[in-house]
């Protein structure tokens, strides 16, 4: 299956061969930022099916604790995908076209999340990560 997936803009714009794995939406702090959003959405892949199209000049990438980082379009701002020691280790399901046909499996550290969301009923939550 090959998913496609662009900024707000369009500038810049990747694609992906593979499924999306293990999507989860994590509502502590650090996520909310990167987000700009109640939490992340986010799935792994493996790298190897990544490509960028076009645009991977305008990426801009902040890398915080523990080699960790993202990558967003210096234009638009949205956050296209995470980066582990520099290689992308998962997108962000919000910059994902289409119906890439996964589901988020868990929602993680409910515990600390903003006061103002209201969560859904039938998630499967965990205060934390799952053990
Ligand atoms: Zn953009
Ligand atoms: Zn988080």
């Amino acid at each position: 299956m090959k998913n496609t997936g662009e900024c707000f803009c369009g500038d810049v714009r990747y694609e992906y061969e593979g499924e999306l794995l293990d999507a989860r939406s994590c509502h502590c702090s650090r996520c909310r930022k990167v987000s700009s959003a109640q939490a992340s959405a986010y799935a792994l892949i493996k790298s190897a099916g990544f490509n960028w199209i076009c645009g991977e000049e305008q990426l801009t990438s902040y890398v915080g604790n523990e080699g960790f980082g993202i990558q967003f379009c210096s234009k638009c701002g949205s956050t296209l995908c995470g980066i582990l020691e520099g290689v992308v280790h998962g997108v962000m399901l919000g910059c994902v076209n289409g119906d890439p046909e996964v589901e988020i499996v868990r929602h993680i550290y409910v515990g600390s999340k903003a006061g103002w969301e209201v969560m859904p009923q039938d998630v499967v939550t965990f205060e934390e990560n799952e053990v």
